[in-house]
């Protein structure tokens, strides 16, 4: 990467990095989002670190949405992406076979389905997590010949119209345009609406020939709800969930799009529960290096899909396959799974100890490497966690905010960050908080 030099704009042209608020504010749509949040310009990247144009180093606890488990340019992935690229190998390859998918397939087999005897095919979808859900309720839908589907409050699934009529947040549903149908809510394992309980209810209204909810071809979930606000399904609940599904012969969907590829611990946090998933949709870190692919895993018998039924042009990013390859590999040869089983209870001792103890209110959850600090209960707007959010970017730590009017931050480190650096974020994170409750004078209940 070449440094941008901040002096030299060159005769008559205006600095690109100078002129860039301008031209984003002149040329991009306004649908812009997480630009708002980190309002400066990247160049480059490595591990847990992102540089801005003006030199200042960034610790990133957001991790490209959870696209960079393994951080940004992990140097083993990279080297295989450079070496595919200097042979000449595809990049784009629709979905032809190849020796890139190839060895991405085989690498799957070997560290994730056949150490946990997962009997599952694989199918390469559109190359963003909304698309493996598209396929995920098209294929349940063709093979149950039923419509319907059964989702949970605080639930994301994406943004195309299939998959947003299964996200539950207000304010991206009212950008559809069209109606939202066929899925039906019910409250999740936890979070505001936990009072209820959302199994039973959907028991009751199975059995119920007069209930108004027809049978559903597919129940889906998040084990660990990440933008609902950073939810752990407890394990039980989703062994409960497992025994309703094949009880009523529905599909059992679970969205491992942002809790995959070992962001919770294990390589799916469904593992927590012992349960196997009739369907998994995956992406984000699934190519290991930031790269756009997803699939769907599919049990062999719900395989009904015709040659050429759910198609598309990019369902075979050839780099992408051959970093998550070398990704596969660093998690297995890296015991990554021990490695954030450590760096968990590191993170989970330190929120408890030194962010919840500001005040009895706070509510930190997580598992992994996947964490939330509930400030909702201090301040509903979601402007104390804003706050936080700014003053811990001022310090060079970027983290994101979600769940109910963003008011819980989420800290979604790589899982490959050192103790120093993930120590440093938690240090930034335990001032930023409490200097946001000085600054919004909130009096600490002890
Ligand atoms: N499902 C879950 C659980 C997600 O977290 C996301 C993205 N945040 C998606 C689906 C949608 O993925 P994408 O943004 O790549 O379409």
């Amino acid at each position: 990467m070449h440094a941008i030099d901040l002096t030299d704009p060159g005769p008559g042209e205006p600095h690109p990095d100078r002129a860039a608020d301008d031209l984003y504010e002149r040329l991009e749509s306004d649908v812009r989002s997480y630009c708002r949040s980190f309002p400066t310009s990247f160049t480059t990247a490595r591990g847990a670190r992102l540089t801005a144009t003006d030199g200042t180093s960034y610790l990133d606890f957001l991790a490209g949405a959870g696209a960079l488990n393994y951080g940004h340019n992990h140097p083993r992935v990279k080297q295989a992406v450079l070496e595919h690229i200097a042979g000449d190998g595809l990049v784009q390859g629709l979905d032809l076979h190849t020796s890139a998918k190839a060895a991405f397939l085989s690498a799957l087999e070997r560290v994730v389905l056949a150490p946990r005897g997962l009997p599952h095919k694989v199918q390469f979808t559109g190359p963003t997590g909304t698309d493996a859900v598209e396929a995920a309720f098209k294929l349940a839908r063709l093979a149950t010949g039923r419509s319907g589907v059964v989702a949970f409050s605080g639930g994301y699934h994406g943004h195309s119209l299939g998959a947003l009529a299964a996200t539950a947040n207000r304010q991206h549903r009212a950008a559809a345009g069209v109606a939202l149908d066929r899925v039906t809510f019910v409250p999740y394992a936890c979070g505001p609406a936990a009072a209820f309980d959302g199994l039973a209810y959907l028991e009751a209204a199975l059995g119920d020939t007069h209930s108004g909810i027809d049978l559903p071809a597919a129940v889906i979930v998040e084990a660990v709800q990440a933008e609902g606000g950073v939810w752990v399904a407890p394990p039980q609940w989703l062994q409960r969930l497992r025994a309703l599904c094949d009880h009523h012969g529905i599909v059992l969907i679970v969205d491992e799009i942002q809790t995959g590829c070992g962001r919770t611990g294990p390589f799916f946090a469904f593992e927590r529960a012992g349960i196997v998933p009739d369907v998994v949709t995956v992406s984000k870190s699934i190519s290991g290096f930031g790269l756009p692919m997803s699939l769907v895993l599919l049990r062999p018998e719900l395989d009904v899909w015709q040659p050429g039924d759910h198609c598309g042009t990019f369902r075979g990013h050839q780099l992408a396959f051959v970093a998550g390859a070398a990704a596969l590999e660093v998690f297995a040869d890296d015991r990554l799974e021990e490695v954030t089983a450590a760096n968990a209870d590191h993170l989970a001792a330190r929120l408890t100890g030194e962010v919840a103890a500001f005040d009895r209110r706070i509510a930190v959850r997580g598992v992994g490497m996947l964490w939330g600090v509930d400030l909702s209960a201090l301040d509903p707007s979601g402007s104390l966690t804003r706050r936080v959010g700014a003053i811990a970017f001022d310090e060079g730590v970027i983290v994101e905010r979600v769940g109910r009017n963003d008011t819980v931050v989420k800290l979604l480190p790589p899982l490959v960050i050192g103790r120093d650096d993930l120590d440093a974020g938690i240090d930034v994170l335990v001032t930023a908080v409490g200097k946001a409750m000085a600054d919004a004078g909130i009096v600490p209940l002890a």
